[in-house]
């Protein structure tokens, strides 16, 4: 395994006690409104309505349309309508919610470090 070069942040095991909790009190502060969450990941799709003679059987499709994708894990996804009304809303909250997954997974990570450690408190 070569040094992680790519990366300019330090690893964790390199920084001091103090360093790790300024950094999780940092990322505990900064976590959105967790009753916004909203998992998924927003797409857009033109669709085909199936009525016969409309233009979207001359590959003039409709939309595009914004959905909520819902992934299931193993393929299984499924797709939810958002009128374009909440699209804006959605897509806020797709967005805050994976920031929030990012920092709850290194606030896990930075736990781990201290038990390691021994210092988890
Ligand atoms: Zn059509």
């Amino acid at each position: 395994m070569a040094n992680k070069t790519d990366k300019t942040e330090p690893e964790l095991s390199e920084l001091t006690l103090r360093q790790l909790k300024a950094r999780r009190r940092r990322l505990a502060r900064g976590l959105p409104d967790l009753e916004a969450v909203l998992q998924g990941s927003v797409v857009s799709q033109r669709r085909r309505c199936g009525k016969e003679g409309c233009r979207c059987t001359r590959g003039e499709l409709h939309g595009p349309y914004v959905y909520l994708s819902l992934g299931r894990g193993r393929g299984d996804t499924r797709l939810l309508y958002v009128p374009s009304s909440l699209a804006d809303e959605v897509q806020r909250r797709v967005e805050l919610t994976d920031a929030a997954d990012a920092a709850l997974r290194e606030i896990s990570a930075i736990n781990l470090e201290l038990l390691r450690r021994r210092e988890l408190a």
